[in-house]
C-alpha cells in the first residue's frame, strides 16, 4: 500500500511538542521526509527515532536561521507553521510589548517561514502551507484571548491571502483552527489558571472541558490527522480555508 505523504518533504516548526510534534510524527508514518524544527533541543531529542524523520534546533524568532533552513531543505513541498504562543487577558491587560512579542513569534515569523520556503515551491510549481491559527480569533471570541485572538485571526488572513495570490501556480495554502486540545502547554495554563484563581487543577480543567460540546478536550494526534489531509494529495482541491477542528465549541 502507498503511504498517504510518500515523496513528500514536510518541514514543520515547533515540533517539539504538542500539535506541531504530533504533525511530524504522524507525517513521518505517512511516509513523508520530515524536517521537524523546535528551539529547545532537549524536546527534539526526545522524538522518537522514525524513519525519514530528522531534526533541527529552529527558533522562528531567527529570520536568518530560517532563511539558512530553506536552502539547506530546498525541496520542502509541505510547510507546516505550528509555533505559537497563548498570552492570556482581555485588551485592558495588554501590553505593548506583549501586543510586539505576540504578533512577532504568532504571525512575523510565520510569514518570514512563507517567504523562505514558498520561492523553490513555485519553482517545483507545487507546495502545501498549513498554518496553525484557533479558533480563538480565527472563528469566534474566547474570554481572556485579546492578543492571541487577533495574532489568529491574523493567520487565518495571511493563509488566504496567500491562498489567492498563489493558487494559479500550484500552491495551496490552509489554515488549521483548533479548540482546546491537550497538549503541554494547555497543561501549564491550567496549572498557572489554578494557582491565579485558587481552583483546584481538576475544577479549572473541568471549566475547559465544559466549553467543548463534545464533552471532551481534543488530542494532538487528532489535529495531526487533519495536517496529513491538508499535506496529502487528497486535498489537492482545497485552498484558502481555516479548517475548524474544536469538538463543536464554534458552532
Ligand atoms: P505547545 O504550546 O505545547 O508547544 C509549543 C512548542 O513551540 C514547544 O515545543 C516550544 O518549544 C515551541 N516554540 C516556542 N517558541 C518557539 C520559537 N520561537 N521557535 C521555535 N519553536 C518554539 O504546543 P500546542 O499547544 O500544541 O500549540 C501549537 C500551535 O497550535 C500553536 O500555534 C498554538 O497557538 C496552536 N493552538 C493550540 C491550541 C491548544 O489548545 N493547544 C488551540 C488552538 C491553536
Amino acid at each position: 500500500m502507498t503511504l498517504r505523504l510518500q515523496g513528500k518533504t514536510a518541514f514543520i516548526t515547533a515540533a517539539g511538542q504538542g500539535i506541531g510534534r504530533a504533525c511530524a510524527l504522524a507525517m513521518a508514518a505517512q511516509g513523508a521526509q520530515v524536517v521537524a524544527t523546535d528551539r529547545d533541543p532537549a524536546l527534539l531529542a526526545a522524538l522518537p527515532a522514525l524513519p525519514g524523520l530528522q531534526t533541527r534546533v529552529l527558533d522562528v524568532l531567527d529570520k536568518a536561521a530560517i532563511s539558512a533552513m530553506a536552502h539547506e531543505f530546498a525541496g520542502v513541498n509541505v510547510l507546516l507553521n505550528a509555533a505559537g504562543f497563548v498570552h492570556p487577558g482581555s485588551v485592558l491587560d495588554c501590553r505593548d510589548e506583549d501586543f510586539e512579542w505576540a504578533f512577532h513569534l504568532n504571525v512575523r515569523a510565520m510569514m518570514h517561514t512563507m517567504q523562505a520556503f514558498l520561492p523553490a515551491m513555485l519553482a517545483r510549481g507545487s507546495g502545501s502551507i498549513i498554518n496553525m491559527s484557533s479558533v480563538a480569533g480565527g472563528i469566534k471570541g474566547v474570554p481572556n484571548r485579546f492578543v492571541y485572538s487577533a495574532t489568529k485571526a491574523a493567520v487565518l488572513a495571511m493563509t488566504k491571502s496567500v491562498a489567492v495570490d498563489f493558487v494559479a501556480q500550484g500552491i495551496r495554502c490552509n489554515a488549521i483552527c483548533p479548540g482546546t486540545i491537550a497538549s503541554p502547554s494547555l497543561r501549564e495554563r491550567i496549572a498557572a489558571q489554578s494557582a491565579l484563581s485558587g481552583q483546584s487543577v481538576q475544577a479549572v480543567e473541568s471549566a475547559f472541558v465544559a466549553r467543548q460540546p463534545i464533552g471532551r478536550l481534543g488530542q494532538p494526534d487528532e489535529v495531526a490527522a487533519l495536517a496529513v489531509y491538508l499535506a496529502s494529495d487528497e486535498s489537492g482541491f482545497v485552498t484558502g480555508v481555516g479548517h475548524v477542528i474544536d469538538g463543536g465549541w464554534s458552532v
